[in-house]
């Protein structure tokens, strides 16, 4: 836990979110933006500044995506296709300092991103 971090307030249940999926590991939510019909933020329960803050071994990442095909078929974005995305540090237009996936879909997304 980080004090001050938005993502582990939503952990904690200390601010609201629209959960979608919860474990023991990670938590799922909808994004209070959202860019696309189906945009579902996959964050670990643990407080990881960025994907580079994993230690080798961890197996949260292969776990985050695990739970993003879970998402991904429930909400029917699986038949037509999504992007799951990390952005990491300035250059990645990473805002929120807690690892975490964008899960998007239910539209055609432009490639490249910009
Ligand atoms: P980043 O730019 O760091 O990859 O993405 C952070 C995402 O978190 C943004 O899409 C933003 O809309 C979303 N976000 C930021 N604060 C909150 C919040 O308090 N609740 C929810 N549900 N999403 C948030
Ligand atoms: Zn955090």
């Amino acid at each position: 836990m980080s004090k001050d971090c938005i993502f582990c307030k939503i952990v904690n249940k200390e601010i609201p979110a629209d959960v979608v999926f919860e474990d023991d590991q990670v938590i799922a939510f909808n994004d209070i933006a959202p860019q696309a019909p189906v945009h579902v933020i996959i964050i670990p329960k643990e407080h990881f500044e960025s994907i580079l803050s994993v230690p080798a071994g961890n197996d949260i990442i292969s776990h985050m995506h695990t739970v993003a095909n879970r998402i991904a078929l429930k909400t029917g974005i699986a038949k037509t296709g999504f992007r799951l995305v990390n952005n990491c540090g300035k250059d990645g237009n990473q805002t929120v300092p807690h690892l975490h996936y964008h899960l998007l879909g239910g539209r055609p997304l432009l490639w490249p991103p910009g």
